[in-house]
């Protein structure tokens, strides 16, 4: 146990030494040296575009002192403007008004799509599937550049536990290996292999760091965690956005054991910039500068813009903190100079990478903007994506797939006819109802008699992104006509969950149940007729267990986007075979959280022999209601031949891993074939599980496939509480299966 390897951090992680481009840092010497204190300070100012984005282009005077500060120069991005009549106008201020002519940023949050809306994160990552998921991206990049967006508030990275926490639905959920293959993809997508074509965008990892930690799920929360979590759980997704790139990074609103985040030199200057290597700029969240003064850590606003520079936050958004107190400051001697001439430098390279400084109206070409917005065939893309984003969580007596003739179909629920809600929590720029319902996806398919009833209403009024979401507790008016429809049908599919605006920032819940009269509708319906099937809408993970005992098949479908309808109809009615599984697990009981696949045994750990004195509860099983990894399929597959090549390795060695998988049901399906280690015994505890390999299989109806894994020292290894990268000899284990609960495992051995 003593004999173990501390391997350098850049080692271990593999951090690659991105080497700058000589001119262009020639030319930001130039630029650096003509610029006033206030020209630079300007470039780490981020603007919120001036009140209604999609407007009149502004004009002098308005929007208070924005604008002056605009043609001062002191702008160094806007956020929240969209298209490109607007991108220009202001573009064209920056860059013929303004002393050096620098262009702008213009960043937005196009999250999951712009104009053409994809699956919510969270469903994305419950495909597994890499190609689609940088697909996704690629389309929301194409639509926002050609609406003269450049830079993009996403992928948001954060790896989380609590499913209370509303932004679950914007990241890839518990798993920092599935996370950080998610991030590369996401930043591949966004970015593409060329930053100056005109339909890449910069992308922006956030929210550095651990802000999916919060305390009791609670938003904007203090978090307090080890170091062994922070790097071997929250930063690993974050180096690998680094690593693949990234032009830029999101500090987050959290404190962080007592630093707020913003003011976190620890984090934006020790790991990111100097052990990472990270060239790119930090924006910090939505005033999370001036947030510092509530947090208690500056008295001042003067005091909050000197410790967040000098702790490497170098853009300021929207929270003019920087524009008035930094260059005094500076001019005082309190920040250096050279604090600020690093910032510019970073914000300023970004800008040359993404060759605005070659044509900053490369992304205003109004044809491009028309003929790329809600182009048919990202439609057809979305579609795609959204189908292998949903997850078959039970059906018994194979009462799916539905049969497509001669049947009658009650839809029910208050989610089924829903054509907003499916677009999700961060569609900012998409059109309100623009999404296809359930119901309509439903009546695509006309061999069957199909009936609808709403039930119940999930909310009171209408909602907005800035709204909160008020839920129906009393008006059950609607159940009597949804159970005369359901009595007499042959099958009733049911479409529950949560708004689209009851997950994403701002929308932590205590409760993980069918919000509102939901789950007393779902059990009037049961009592009149079972044949249901269950079809989740919904941003996080919910605790149902009355609906997973009792509901014969259950469809977990999120919130997928503008093609969510007939992705679903399409599932259910077998034209598509659901292959995704959970990237997070669902609890039986809010009272579990957190809880996660891999955790760390106890001291006591169940033995199942009702011993009261081992880790449980008195009052729910210890197991989730799904596991991390879970999904069942139309057919069904099987593992054999489940090799490793040797029993005792080097820790310098390769060591393979093979399995055969077959298909052994009735048609064709994917399965994401999951390998996971057990370090059995570490200087610190070792979780139970890790998920270190997977690969999504397509196979034919009987068909076999050998899939072969590789792991070494940078899988066998973790960080020790001192933050350094250790790999210890000793005894693993390693697993293999289709979900986290899987129990073919082989020992082997590390010997050094
Ligand atoms: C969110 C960020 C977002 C920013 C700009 C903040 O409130 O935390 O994720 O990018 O606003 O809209």
């Amino acid at each position: 146990l003593i004999l173990f390897f501390i391997m350098s951090y850049s080692y271990a992680q593999n951090t690659t030494h991105k080497v700058l481009d000589k001119s262009t840092e020639h030319k930001i010497d130039s630029l650096l040296s003509i610029m006033t204190i206030e020209e630079k300070v300007g470039q780490m100012n981020q603007l919120n575009g001036f009140w209604d984005a999609t407007g009149p282009v502004p004009k002098e005077g308005s929007a208070e002192t924005k604008y002056e500060d605009l043609k001062n120069g002191w702008v160094g991005a806007m956020l929240n403007v969209r298209g490109v009549k607007q991108v220009k106008a202001l573009q064209k201020v920056a860059v013929e008004q303004t002393r050096l002519g620098i262009p702008l940023l213009f960043g937005y949050d196009v999250i999951h799509g712009y104009k053409t809306i994809s699956p919510i994160p969270l469903a994305e990552a419950s495909s597994w599937d890499l190609e689609i998921i940088e697909k996704s991206a690629s389309i929301a990049a194409a639509e926002a550049s050609s609406s003269g967006i450049n830079w993009t508030f996403a992928p948001m990275v954060d790896i989380s536990r609590d499913p209370r926490w509303g932004r679950v639905m914007e990241g890839a959920g518990e798993d920092p290996f599935l996370g950080s293959k998610i991030a590369i993809a996401r930043v591949n997508g966004f970015q593409g292999t060329n930053l100056k074509a005109t339909n890449t965008i910069a992308a922006c990892a956030k929210h550095f760091a651990a802000y999916g930690f919060v305390e009791s799920g609670k938003e904007y929360n203090s978090v307090d965690i080890g170091s062994s979590t922070l790097h071997n759980i929250v930063l690993p997704p974050f180096k690998a956005a680094v690593d693949t790139n990234v032009k830029t990074v999101m500090n987050s609103f959290n404190e962080l054991n007592g630093i707020p985040v913003t003011a976190s030199s620890y984090l934006q200057r020790d790991i990111l910039k100097d052990q990472w290597n990270f060239n790119g700029f930090v924006v910090s969240d939505w005033a999370s500068i001036n947030e510092l003064i509530n947090w208690g850590i500056a008295k001042n606003k003067k005091e909050a813009a000197e410790i967040a520079s000098k702790a490497g936050s170098d853009m300021d958004m929207e929270g003019s903190v920087y524009i008035k107190e930094l260059s005094e400051l500076v001019r005082n001697g309190i920040v250096p100079e050279s604090i600020v001439d690093d910032a510019a430098r970073r914000i300023l390279r970004v800008k040359f990478e993404l060759g605005l400084f070659d044509d900053p109206y490369k992304y205003c070409n109004l044809d491009n903007e028309k003929s790329t917005i809600y182009n048919p065939k990202y439609q057809e893309q979305v579609l795609d994506i959204a189908k292998k984003s949903i997850v078959l969580l039970k059906n018994e007596n194979s009462i799916l797939p539905l049969k497509k003739e001669k049947q009658h179909i009650a839809i029910i629920g208050p989610l089924a006819n829903d054509k907003n809600s499916p677009l999700g929590s961060w569609r900012l720029a998409s059109d309100d109802h623009s999404a296809v319902s359930v119901l309509e996806g439903m009546q695509e398919y006309t061999g069957n008699k199909l009936t609808f009833s709403k039930g119940v209403d999930l909310i009171t009024e209408p909602t907005r992104f800035i709204k909160e979401v008020k839920i129906n507790t009393i008006d059950t008016s609607g159940f009597s006509d949804a159970i005369e429809i359901a009595k007499i049908a042959d099958v009733v599919v049911m479409v529950l969950g949560e708004h689209g605006y009851q997950s994403g920032e701002a929308r932590s819940r205590t409760e993980l149940n069918l919000p509102g009269l939901q789950q007393k509708l779902l059990e009037a319906i049961f009592k009149v007729n079972q044949n249901i099937v269950l079809v989740l809408n919904n941003g996080r993970p919910l605790a149902i267990p009355w609906a997973a005992a009792n509901v014969p098949a259950i469809v977990e479908a999120w919130q997928l986007g503008s093609q969510t309808g007939n992705a679903v109809a399409q599932v259910l009615y077998g034209d598509y075979n659901p292959s995704g599984k959970l990237p997070i697990t669902f609890p039986r009981h809010v009272g579990q959280i957190p809880i996660y696949y891999n955790y760390k045994n106890t001291g006591r750990p169940s033995n199942n022999n009702n011993n009261v004195f081992w880790s449980h509860y008195i009052d729910s099983s210890n197991s989730p209601l799904y596991p991390f990894g879970y999904g069942l399929s139309y057919t069904t597959f099987e593992y054999s031949n489940f090799n490793i090549n040797g029993s005792t390795f080097k820790i310098n060695d390769t060591i393979k891993v093979s399995v055969d998988i077959t298909n052994t049901g009735i048609c064709k399906g994917k399965e994401v074939v999951q390998l996971y280690i057990r370090d059995m015994v570490g200087s610190i505890s070792r979780p139970v599980k890790e998920l270190k390999g997977f690969e999504l299989v397509d196979l034919k109806k009987g068909e076999t496939k050998t899939v072969h894994f590789t792991l070494d020292k940078t899988q066998l290894g973790y960080f020790n509480n001192d933050g350094a990268f250790v790999v210890e000899p000793g005894d693993f284990k390693v697993f293999v299966g289709g979900n986290s609960l899987t129990s073919l495992e082989i020992k082997f051995e590390l010997i050094d």
